[in-house]
């Protein structure tokens, strides 16, 4: 074990730290349609323009009324109605009642809302029922008390969900400012590679690291930028790197090992770079590289001076399909997150509890982040279940399909006993 690679945590606050100098130039921003804007990351904040509700607002069918006087269970006489986009009615009289809709403006005077299945009903008059009480504000949201004209609703930075679209149309945003998503340039390399067009022949795999990066990234809000596969030869990836430094993001997959044709970290360093880890004590993952390269254009930056003090950043990733995964997730996602203006970063962990035990096998010293199966619906009152999928190391697709979610064994655990409660990586 060399004790010179950082640990997942130090690797990972490293990575942290170029991203917050990354965040602290904006990105670009562009107007989307309100419908578009799910996925984006807003660049303006949300304000409500008028208080919520607007209105005092009735939140059931039944008769608005002074609460006092409805607990007393005398008639009241009924002395008008109000429908859900009716304007609110005048002031109530005491003595009396008013027939009010769900989603109705509560007229002024009445604290509270009696329901239409709790009352007595006789020509135009109205009692709640004994031994039924009712409270001052009850069934009434009182104007204003979810927001004030003018309060910031969502920040700038946040991640659009649907959650934020319903938000935002309620304040009238009918399109959205959101950054420009960054360019991220995805370059495989390795001789054996073919794409998926076409027919591997002996001892050649198709290229799955170019689809699945590029999925990753869309998924991260960046913009994927898949460039041809370079071989393992100098020259093809510096020509290769010259063209990806273009990007806001650089993912290289393959040729970051030990091994001969693994040229990877020698090109970069020829291409300027200034490396911060070449390796993390992590399984799978462990050869990850994490350095900068010197800008050449800006993509999603405001002007050329801000893009010549933000360095590209650069991942190079083990080839392996899942330890490519992982290091995305992990790695490559946060710094993602920052370049596109999100203030969550990730990545995103759960707990979960054990269903089986885990192999002892484990390498010591090593963080693992293994593909396992997470039940999410699991029985009433017990936590999600999760077991590690059966796999023949980190090239195995088939496993990482079976999988959705990587189970976290601790540096320090050899095993883990079922029933434990553990952390989840989620994708
Ligand atoms: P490397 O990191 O280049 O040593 O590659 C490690 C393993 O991952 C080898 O078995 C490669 O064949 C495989 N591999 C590398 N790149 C890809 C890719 N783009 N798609 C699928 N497998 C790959
Ligand atoms: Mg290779």
């Amino acid at each position: 074990m060399s004790p010179a690679l950082p640990s997942y945590e130090e690797a990972a606050a490293l990575v942290s730290g170029i991203a917050a100098q990354v965040r602290a130039q904006r990105p670009r921003i562009e107007r989307v349609h309100l419908a578009a804007a799910a996925g984006r990351i807003l660049a303006q904040p949300i304000r409500a323009d008028r208080d919520q509700p607007p209105f005092s607002r009735s939140t059931r069918d039944g008769f608005a009324c002074r609460a006092a006087e409805a607990s007393t269970h005398e008639f009241l006489s009924v002395a008008g109605a109000t429908r859900a986009g009716d304007p609110p009615a005048g002031l109530l009289d005491p003595g009396a009642a008013w027939e009010i809709m769900t989603g109705a403006p509560v007229p002024p005077g009445a604290g509270s809302v009696i329901m239409i299945e709790h009352v007595e009903q006789t020509d135009g008059q109205v009692r709640l029922l004994p031994p039924r009480k009712v409270s001052e504000g009850e069934n009434i949201v009182a104007q204003g008390a979810q927001a004030r004209t003018g309060d910031e609703l969502i920040p700038a930075g946040t991640a659009i969900t649907f959650a934020h679209i319903a938000c935002a149309a309620e304040c009238g945003y009918s399109a959205l400012e959101v950054f420009v998503r960054p360019r991220v340039a995805i370059l495989t390399t390795g001789d054996e590679l073919v794409p998926v067009e076409s027919a591997p022949a002996p001892g050649q795999i198709r290229n799955s690291n170019s689809p699945m990066l590029a999925a990753l990234v869309a998924a991260a809000g960046g913009e994927p930028w898949v460039l041809p596969t370079a071989s393992d030869d100098a020259l093809a990836l510096d020509n290769s790197l010259a063209e990806a430094a273009q990007a806001d993001l650089l993912l290289i997959s393959g040729g970051v090992s030990a091994g001969k044709f693994d040229l990877v970290e020698p090109a970069l360093a020829r291409a300027g770079a200034e490396f911060h880890f070449t390796g993390v004590r992590i399984q799978p993952g462990k050869p990850l590289v994490f350095a900068v390269l010197p800008r050449k254009s800006a993509i999603n930056l405001h002007t050329q001076e801000a893009a010549r003090a933000i360095p590209v950043p650069v991942f190079g990733l083990p080839g392996n399909p899942i330890s490519s995964a992982v290091t995305f997730l992990l790695f490559a996602a946060p710094m993602l997150a920052a370049l596109a203006g999100s203030l969550q970063p990730g990545p995103r962990f759960a707990l979960a509890q054990l269903a089986k035990a885990t192999d002892k096998h484990g390498k010591p010293g090593l963080t693992r982040f293994l593909p396992a199966s997470c039940q999410f619906n699991p029985p009433a009152g017990k936590l999600p279940q999760v077991a590690l999928v059966s796999w023949h190391g980190s090239g195995d697709l088939a496993a990482l399909a079976r999988s959705n979610c990587f189970l976290v064994i601790p540096e320090e655990a050899d095993s883990l006993e079922p029933g434990a409660i553990v952390q989840i990586l989620l994708p």
